[in-house]
């Protein structure tokens, strides 16, 4: 059965809110308990564990540890108070508009490939994406077809996750997603399809547009 892991521990100063990003008001609840509702109406999921700022008590139902000093360092201690459990799933509580359809369509796609050692949601994306230099200007215009957002939910099987996260804490300070660290190792990871409703809310503005599309279900 698989454990998911849900990061709620940062602070989100881009949104400019008094709390934490995880428990700013959203659509009359905490934007957390959106993400962790879509796992409790997720089949296949056993535990969820959640990664929470310091002296915050889990909600009702799902266990918390306090998070780490980065992203990554937050899914280790998370995934250390899990114990068993495979595949592991990885979820940002900033991306509230996650569904059960798009949790089981991770699960199954690493199921269905043997091979893979981690399945991610992404959307392709629609702006064309350019490497820039601050003094120079424009390096490279890249080829937009080859090119995906990538999301959260991540799901890893526990043995590639195990290994990955086994590097120093500057290395995992440096990732913005787990599943590059798998891809650094030389791992396979294939990417599902989802849409681009599961956004990240980052900024004030993300806040609203969220608000409005979990109103609308
Ligand atoms: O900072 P960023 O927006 O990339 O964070 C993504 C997710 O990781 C957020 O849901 C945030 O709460 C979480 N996070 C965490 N521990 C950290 C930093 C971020 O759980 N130390």
């Amino acid at each position: 059965m698989a454990v998911a892991l849900v990061l709620a521990a940062g602070r989100g100063e881009r949104l400019g809110a008094e709390r934490p990003k995880a428990l700013v008001e959203l659509a009359g609840r905490p934007m957390l308990q959106w993400s962790l509702d879509a796992l409790a109406q997720s089949a296949g999921i056993e535990r969820i564990v959640v990664a929470l700022p310091p002296g915050v008590e889990p909600p009702p139902g799902v266990d918390g540890v306090p998070g780490g000093a980065s992203r990554s360092d937050s899914v280790r201690l998370a995934l250390a108070a899990a114990g068993a459990g495979d595949p592991v799933l990885v979820h940002d509580a900033a991306r509230p508009l996650l569904t059960p359809e798009i949790v089981r369509e991770t699960l199954v796609a690493l199921e269905r490939d043997e091979l893979a050692d981690a399945a991610i949601a992404a959307a392709p994306v629609t702006d064309t994406i350019k490497r820039v230099d601050e003094r120079q200007g424009v390096l490279e215009t890249l080829e937009r077809s080859r090119l995906w957002a990538v999301q959260t939910p991540q799901v890893f099987r526990r043995a590639a996750l195990d290994r990955a996260l086994d590097v120093s804490d500057e290395l995992l300070a440096s990732a913005t997603d787990d599943a590059w660290l798998v891809e650094r190792s030389g791992g396979r990871v294939i990417v599902v399809a989802v849409g681009a409703e599961n956004l990240k809310v980052t900024t004030a503005l993300d806040l609203e547009t969220a608000a409005r599309l979990l109103a609308r279900r």
